[in-house]
Order: C-alpha cells, then structure tokens, then sequence
C-alpha cells in the first residue's frame, strides 16, 4: 500500500493514522509525505508542502522495490504536486482511494480553488473510491441540488465510486452513502457517537484502501471499512485538550 499525505503531529490524522488503519487490516504502508504541518488535535496552523521533485523520486524509488498494490492519496500539498501522482498512478495501475483534503475539521483551510479543480480533473479519472464528506462534495460540486447531484457529477469526472460520508451533517444518525454509475445507491446508517473527532475521514480511506488491496470489491470494502472505523471511534484516545482522535490500535499506555 502507497500512501500520499501529509504529516500530522498529533498523530490523529495523515499519514500516521493511515498506517495504523492500513496495519489494523493486516496490511502495510509505505509513504511519502506531502506535507508537514504544525497542528494540535483542535486545528491545523500551517502546511509546509515537499517539493515535487523529491516526491516524484520518492515514488519512483518505492515504485522499484515494493509490490503495491493500492494508494492512498490524502492531504495534497501543492498544484504541482497533482501531475506528478496523476503520471505515477498511470504506471502503478492499482486501485486508487482518494480522500479529499480540502479543509480541517478545525476550520483550516487545506486547498485553493485551483487545487480543487486540478483533482477533479487529473485525479479523479485515476480514482477508485473518491471519499468526500457532505461540506466537501458540495463545496466540488457548487450550485447541486443535492448530495445524489454532487456524486452524480463527481462519477462523471471518471472515478468508479463515490462514497459520500455524513459525519459532518446533523442528525443522530450519521448517514454515508455508496454511489456508483451503474448501480443504485447502497445507504449505510451508523449511530452518532456524542463527540466530534480528528482523523476519522483519513482513518475510513485509508481502511478502505487497505481492504481493496486485500482483494475485496468496493462495495465490501467499504462496509468493513467503516465497521473498522467506528469501532476506533468508539475507543477514541484523549492525547490532547481538542478533538479525541479514533482508537486505530489497542493501546495499554
Ligand atoms: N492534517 C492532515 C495531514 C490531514 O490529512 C487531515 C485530514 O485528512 C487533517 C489535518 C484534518 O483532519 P480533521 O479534519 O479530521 O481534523
């Protein structure tokens, strides 16, 4: 498994919650960064985006030794970034789970407006399972009726599923919903847990991408994901004075 985030220090999201989900399913990450950041479990306060030339190589270097088998793409931490991992997943031609990173739960913005676009054009072709959040597919998809619209529109950009999660939205049930464009949506209903959490959507992708490596096809993928997923919340650590992040891994300390 490659994954492609950013550095989050508190380890609640980015590239160490990818790890710990992907091993969780018993398979393993490799990494490149794309971005450190200065954050606490509350908000992000800068982003410091890696060249994309020590990415490229950085890829290219994994792509020679290891045997992967699917990506993981998070935080992207520039434009020029986008053309660099669109031209290594050509190559790599495994499943892609793209997790948009388009703004901190804390309020931080994550992207520019031609980032955004940039994903949808480049990357989204290249996608397997594209995982917005409500906020994020309505602010891809402006002027969408709905949120059936907004997953109508972003499967015509070429990924194969969208899987449009709920956490966001109000209700006591959180409600994410599985589309595909040739098959009718697949809805699935969790109980809203009392807290808000950091790292819950990098927690998801990442076990989705870690289940598709596995072999799984996306709609099983998917559903054991989130199972995953909300049994971590259920077991969220205290390591800060903000937002608890997800229990990805048994932990005595
Ligand atoms: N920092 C990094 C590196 C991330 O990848 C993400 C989300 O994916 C965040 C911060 C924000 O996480 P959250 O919205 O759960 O606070």
């Amino acid at each position: 498994m490659l994954c492609l985030s950013g550095h989050d220090p508190t380890g609640g999201a980015g590239l160490q919650a990818d790890a710990e989900a992907i091993a969780a399913q018993g398979g393993h990450a490799v990494s490149v960064i794309t971005a450190q950041t200065v954050q606490n479990t509350d908000n992000v306060l800068e982003v410091r985006s890696t060249d994309w030339q020590w990415l490229d190589q950085a890829i290219e270097c994994l792509m020679a030794d290891c045997d992967i088998r699917c990506v993981k793409l998070g935080l992207i931490g520039s434009v020029e970034q986008v053309p660099v991992i669109a031209r290594r997943l050509r190559q790599l031609r495994v499943p892609v789970v793209l997790d948009p990173v388009l703004r901190a739960g804390g309020g931080a913005e994550l992207s520019s407006q031609s980032l955004q676009a940039l994903l949808l054009e480049q990357l989204l072709p290249l996608t397997t399972v594209f995982t917005p959040n409500a906020a994020e597919a309505r602010r891809l998809v402006p002027g969408a009726r709905d949120l059936s619209s907004c997953a109508e529109s972003l499967l015509q950009h070429g990924c194969d599923y969208v899987l449009i999660t709920g956490g966001d939205e109000p209700g006591a049930v959180v409600s994410n919903t599985l589309y595909a464009s040739a098959a009718a949506p697949v809805r699935f209903e969790w109980p809203r847990l009392a807290e808000t959490f950091h790292g819950a959507g990098c927690t998801l992708a990442s076990a989705i991408a870690a289940q598709l490596a596995l072999g799984h096809k996306a709609g099983l993928a998917v559903e054991r994901a989130q199972t995953y997923t909300q049994h971590s919340l259920r077991q969220a650590l205290r390591v800060g004075q903000g937002r608890r992040i997800p229990g990805r891994v048994r932990h005595r300390v």
